[in-house]
This record gives structure tokens, sequence and C-alpha cells, in this order.
């Protein structure tokens, strides 16, 4: 039931119809209802608005003194309305400031964006090493035939690493073909493919019939150096190992040969690294003894040698004009050493909490 029309002569009519109005604005608690209270109390149809409305219906003598009564309601339901109005706006944009400010410190739930892997990342640092001296990246087949991988490198057809328990042939028995068992197959097809003089470094994946332990693995990277030129001794063995060494793990780093066989140089030296975390202290009488190299003073690293005559024959090559050297080691080691890991199984197993610390390096 409506309240009836205020009468615009009646002062008490109007006072009624205002504290109506300016009660019903107060008692609007969200500015979404606010609306609805200004259509009823300042709408077409709301008491005070009919009561101006029938001011024309009043006697002229009365209609100034009403009108003016009716219009100073008007103006202070008016203004409480706005002043209501603002009062909630103001809420609202406190409400709002406070439930959307962003919060700086909170930890940012952050896409997971992958990592390279670090085999991936040395072997191309290795490369960069030796492209920027002018050398050549080479890449050859995994699944190599025996030539590539044992005759051409000097091998004997009785040699003990052509057993089964040292490689993996592919089948069927007697097809010659084999999974390579280092990446010096590389060297031979380098020889046979490229014009001389030759600079090449050969990284990839090599396999032996090896169990998976912390130490081994069935499939291992390695990378290989190979230069065939006139005039090469092994002082540019010795420069370039040096300079790789520096690159690798910073300046100044030694390596050291020690004579060895291998079928494919001539002569051949096992590779040894200064340790880099004692730079050889350890082994002086009263240094401080070294975890990394068991106070040897010097890492294992490789292999190296100037290449056998007959493995230049096999190829092609005068020997009495070119000679050249080799040498190879392994990635995973070089990054054990490098990085302190002790289990070879880490690269293999795809745990992203390994490698994605690696994958910072750029
Ligand atoms: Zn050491």
């Amino acid at each position: 039931m409506s309240p009836p029309n205020p009468n615009p002569l009646d002062p008490d009519d109007l006072e009624k119809a205002r504290d109506a109005a300016l009660d019903a604005f107060s008692a609007v608690a969200v500015l979404a209802d606010l609306p609805a209270a200004k259509t009823a109390h300042l709408g077409d149809r709301a008491p005070i608005l009919l009561a101006r409305r029938s001011l024309g219906t009043l006697p002229s003598t009365e209609r100034a003194e009403a009108g003016k009564r009716v219009n100073v309601v008007l103006q202070a339901v008016q203004a409480s309305y706005d002043a209501r109005k603002a009062e909630l706006e103001a809420e609202r944009d406190a409400r709002v400031l406070a439930e959307e400010s962003v919060d700086v410190t909170v930890l940012p739930d952050r896409l997971p964006v992958g990592a390279r892997h670090p085999l991936t990342t040395i072997q191309e640092r290795i490369e960069d090493v030796f492209v920027a001296m002018g050398w050549e990246v080479a890449e050859g087949p995994e699944v190599e035939h025996e030539w590539f991988n044992f005759d051409a490198l000097n091998f004997g057809r009785d040699h003990p690493a052509r057993e089964m328990q040292d490689t993996l042939f592919v089948a069927p028995e007697g097809s010659g073909l084999v999974l390579r068992t280092h990446t010096s197959p590389v060297q031979i097809r380098s020889l046979l493919d490229r014009e001389l003089p030759i600079y090449v470094i050969c990284p990839g994946r090599t396999y032996r019939a090896d169990a998976l332990d912390a130490t081994h693995s069935p499939v291992f990277s390695q990378v290989e150096g190979l230069v065939v030129d006139e005039g090469i001794t092994m002082a540019h063995l010795r420069g370039a190992l040096d300079h790789f060494a520096a690159a690798m793990f910073g300046e100044g780093m030694r390596t050291r040969l020690r004579p060895s066989y291998f079928p494919f140089t001539e002569p051949s030296a096992e590779l040894d690294l200064q340790c880099f975390e004692c730079r050889g202290a350890s082994a002086e009488p009263g240094g401080e003894p070294c975890r990394v190299c068991s106070s040897e003073g010097w890492i294992e690293w490789g292999g190296c040698g100037m290449v056998n005559p007959a493995v230049l024959r096999a190829c092609g090559v005068d020997p009495e004009r070119y000679s050249g050297f080799a040498f190879g080691m392994g990635i995973e080691r070089t990054l054990m050493f490098r990085h302190g890991v002790t289990d070879i199984r880490d690269f293999y197993e795809g745990d992203q909490r390994f490698t994605l610390p690696f994958g910072m390096e750029a």
C-alpha cells in the first residue's frame, strides 16, 4: 500500500515524505540497491514529485508558497541521495582497491620453460671452441660398417675390441654392421670425403656392450678431433689440447701426455688434464688432499696421438706428404668432472631436477 500523496499545502505531509526518503537512502547498504530507492523517492511516481505535479491545481494565491515548500523538500531529498551515492561509490572503490591489489611479494606461479640437456649444451660449446679456430664439425652414422669402425682404423682381424662382449653387432649375424664403438669412423669418412687439409671436430653418440652403472653406460657421447695437413707435429697436438683445456676449464689449465697404444695413432698417448680443483697442489709434498683427483694432481681425460700412416694409406692419403693428429674424449666424463657429477646415469634418466640447472647455461 503506497502512502497517500502528500498535500503540498501541508508542511507536515511534505516533511514526512522527506524523512521517509532520507531514511530509505541511508538504509541502502550497497550501491546496487540505490536505483530502486531513487525510483521510489525521486522517480516520476514518487510522493514528492506527485505533490509538485499537483501544484497546478492549487489556487494561484497559494501556489507560490506551496511551490517553494515542495522545492525545498525536493532539494533536500536530492542532496541526500547524492550524498549517499557518493558514500557508497567511495566504499565500493576502496573495496575494489583492496580486493584487486597485487601482492608483489607473492612467488609467481611460473610455467616451466624446460631446459636444454647438458650433453647438448656442452657439445655445442666444444664445437664453438674449434669452429672459432676455423675447424669444421663432421658427423657420421651411428650404425656403422665394421670397415669404418675397425679395419680402416688399423684394428687387426682378431683385435679384442671386435668381440661380442665389447661391441654391439647389428643383426643379422655377418651383416658387417655395428653400433659404432667410438666416433673415430667419422675420421675415416672425413678423410675419404673431404679435400685436404682437414681440420674437423666430430661429436656424437657411441655404443659399447657395457652394463649401466654409476660410471658406465652402453650409450655415451664422445668428441674427436682430427687434423691432417702438411708438416703437422705433436707440438700442434699439444697446442690444440691446451687451448681446448683452457676453453673448457679455465685459462692456464695444462695437459699431460703419457705414452700409450691405440691401433689408429702412432705414437699414441693418454691425455691427462691438470686437476682444475687443486691445480696439482695436492700432489706436491705437504699439499692438502684433493677429492677431485685423489691427490694425483691430474685427471684422465682421453686419448690422442699422431694419425697412424696405415690409416692415412687406407684412406688414400700419402703419408710421405701428409701427417696428422687425432684426439678423443668422453663428453659425459668431461661434464662429470667439470660439474662434479658422480653418477653417469643422471645424464640419461631425464630427471628435470638434474637437467634444469644446466639449462641456465646458454
Ligand atoms: Zn686435485
